[in-house]
C-alpha cells in the first residue's frame, strides 16, 4: 500500500480570506476585496490551475479590468507585477513551508 500524495487542487478558505485583506497587487488599494485565480499558473507546468495557492488580491476595478483584457500575463505584464512570482512568496508566507 502507498499512500497517494497527489493534491490536485489545494484548497484553503483561510488563505484566501487573508488574501482579500491585503492591497490590491495592481493599484495598492486596502484592502482588494477580491481573490482572482491566476489562470496561467499551469504554464509553469504545476498542474495546479484551480489551487488556491495561485490566487492574488485584487481590488473590484482591478479584477473586471484584468478579466476584461483577457490576457491575464500580458495584464501583469504591462503593470509590472509579477503575480506568479507573488504567489509562491506570498503562499510560502503565510504556511511558512510550502
Ligand atoms: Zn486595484
Ligand atoms: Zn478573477
Amino acid at each position: 500500500m502507498t499512500t497517494n500524495f497527489k493534491q490536485p487542487r489545494l484548497r484553503s478558505p483561510k488563505y484566501l480570506r487573508s488574501l482579500r485583506e491585503l492591497p490590491c497587487l495592481v493599484c495598492g488599494l486596502t484592502p482588494g476585496g477580491v481573490a482572482h485565480h491566476l489562470l496561467r499558473a499551469e504554464d509553469r507546468g504545476v498542474g495546479l490551475k484551480t489551487s488556491d495557492k495561485y490566487a492574488v488580491p485584487l481590488c473590484n476595478d482591478c479584477h473586471t479590468q484584468l478579466h476584461m483584457t483577457g490576457d491575464e500575463r500580458r495584464y501583469f505584464d504591462t503593470r509590472g507585477v509579477d503575480a506568479y512570482v507573488w504567489v509562491q512568496q506570498n503562499w510560502r508566507k503565510f504556511h511558512g513551508d510550502d
